[in-house]
């Protein structure tokens, strides 16, 4: 880990860097060690109250910036982020674990999302109806009002970048509650836009006891729009809050995504996507791979070559060279692939590989789990609806084609779903009737950052990217005139 990450965090309210000084403290944990490296101090309801003034005040004037100013500061932003993104990068390996070359590519990414919503806000055109000489009707698109965003602790910038982009590029200004995990990433985001210029509480950050932040801010009439990305309890409290004051959610819930392997696929090409996807982020990802359904005929041989592909996945600390998986982000975590792998193996599973946790080559302190692939894992295994949000690759073997798309239909959740076939009647039939908000077919692209993204049924509702993403942050006016 580098020395430089600060040995206590700021949170950003109306326009000043804010210290511990009196307030309570979260502990920032290193996931490698276990160690604790850094407090980060958590906001009072002075501090929130503070915070919700300010983005009142802000919202007015950032909404009457012209785009081209607007776009102007977020396009300086995203390239004091590129600028940064070596610095900001090793904060984040250090607070989440992923391999470092990861998380310099994830701000990288980040800062495109702000170039990206800055033109899809340049064209985002009303309407005007016909009528009659002398009269008319328009459809105009306007910035909702003040954001309230949580965002979690797998992807510290890329998360919340898609709110933050989108809110600001749309005219919105926005408090932002990153996870308490891995907060400098994400601070020093915010830091790229003070010093780009956003006007003064336009973008703000708080971290506290998640509960109560987002009860108070979502309960203020300041707030006019509550976007979360995290898992799916915690997302129905939050409906439930939002309804209260009948107000706009964008929900990013969590996925359990489907892989359906044809035996008419290019195998290679499957296992060699599959077998580097399934441990990216150590499988922390919602549009992670995860339920691995496989056609009969090539099921053996599928479980036998992603087993060998998977062996050589090199786990170690993030700073480390060429580290393919790092820890887990915290001990909740493999915990939960404990519980899960063990119910797997009593329901029968077999662990072709990994199945327990591992030490970090020195202390054994660290959050770390072996890359794990279970095969014939029963249907009544709890990893089979559970999201297991970690390094493992559960496999089943299935028949038909309509038994697989009912395999990949059976969870409440949907968010992306993979398929693999060379046969375009396949590929056709898969696409339209998997119930999944995302479907890749031959590829695991499912957040190219032009196109929407979001989950069907408990996963979650709206969309977050492109011109639906920029949307999210609007509401629509009709203005007849005669
Ligand atoms: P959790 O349910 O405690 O927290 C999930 C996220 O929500 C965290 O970032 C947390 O800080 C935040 N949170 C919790 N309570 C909140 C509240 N009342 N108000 C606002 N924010 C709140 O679970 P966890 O242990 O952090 O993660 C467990 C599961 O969550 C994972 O297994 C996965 O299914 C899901 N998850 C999904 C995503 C995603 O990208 N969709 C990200 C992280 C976690």
């Amino acid at each position: 880990m580098p020395d430089t990450y600060p040995r206590s965090l700021q949170l950003h309210i109306d326009g000043e860097w804010v210290e511990v000084e009196g307030r309570d403290i979260h502990h920032v944990v290193n996931p490698s060690t276990g160690k604790i490296i850094s407090d980060l101090p958590k906001a009072t309801k002075a501090d929130l109250d503070r915070a919700l003034d300010a983005a009142g005040r802000a919202f007015p004037v950032w909404r009457d910036t012209p785009i081209a100013e607007r776009g102007a500061i977020l396009r300086k932003a995203a390239n004091l982020m590129r600028e940064r993104a070596p610095d900001i990068g090793r904060l984040m390996t250090a607070e989440q674990g992923k391999p470092l070359a990861q998380a310099i590519g994830e701000v990288s990414n980040s800062a495109n999302m702000f170039d990206n919503m800055v033109e899809e806000a340049k064209r985002c055109y009303g309407r005007v109806l016909v009528r009659p000489a002398g009269q008319q009707s328009l459809v105009k698109y306007q910035p909702v009002g003040p954001v309230a965003a949580f965002s979690p602790w797998n992807f510290p910038v890329f998360t919340p970048a898609r709110k933050l982009a989108a809110a600001l590029a749309a005219g919105c200004s926005i408090i932002l509650k990153p996870a308490e995990e891995t907060p400098a990433s994400p601070i020093e985001m915010i830091r790229c836009l003070v010093d780009a210029g956003l006007p003064t509480g336009t973008a703000q950050v708080v971290f506290g006891d998640p509960a109560e932040v987002s009860s108070h801010l979502i309960a203020s009439d300041v707030i006019r729009k509550i976007s979360f990305t995290g898992s799916v309890p915690v997302g129905k409290h939050l409906l439930k809050l939002a309804a209260e004051g009948v107000k706009r959610t964008t929900m990013e819930l969590g996925g359990h995504a489907p892989v359906l392997v044809f035996d008419d696929c290019d195998m290679d090409k499957a296992l060699d996507l599959l077998s580097v996807q399934k441990f990216r982020n150590a499988g922390q990802v919602c549009v992670s791979p995860t339920r691995f359904y496989v056609q009969s005929g090539i099921y053996d041989k599928f479980a036998e070559e992603f087993t060998k592909r998977a062996e050589k996945v090199r786990v170690g600390d993030g700073f480390g060279d060429n580290i393919d998986m790092g820890p887990l982000a915290n001990p909740r975590r493999p915990e939960a692939m404990e519980r899960l792998i063990t119910d797997a193996k009593a329901k029968g599973a077999q662990v072709r590989l990994g199945g327990e946790a591992m030490g970090n080559g020195g202390d054994n302190v660290g959050f770390y789990y072996r890359p794990t692939v279970l095969t014939d894992v029963s249907l009544d295994a709890d990893i089979m609806t559970t999201e297991p949000f970690g390094p493992v690759a559960a496999m089943r073997p299935f028949d038909s084609m309509e038994e697989a798309i009912e395999q990949a239909n059976r969870l409440p959740l949907g968010l992306a779903a993979y398929a693999f076939t060379e046969s375009l009647r396949t590929a056709n039939i898969v696409g339209d009737k998997i119930e999944a908000g995302m479907v890749a077919i031959n590829n695991l692209t499912v957040s190219p950052g032009d196109a929407p993204f979001g989950g069907v049924k408990e996963s979650g509702h709206g969309s977050e990217d492109g011109p639906d993403g920029l949307k999210a942050y609007m509401v629509t006016k009709a203005i007849h005139q005669s």
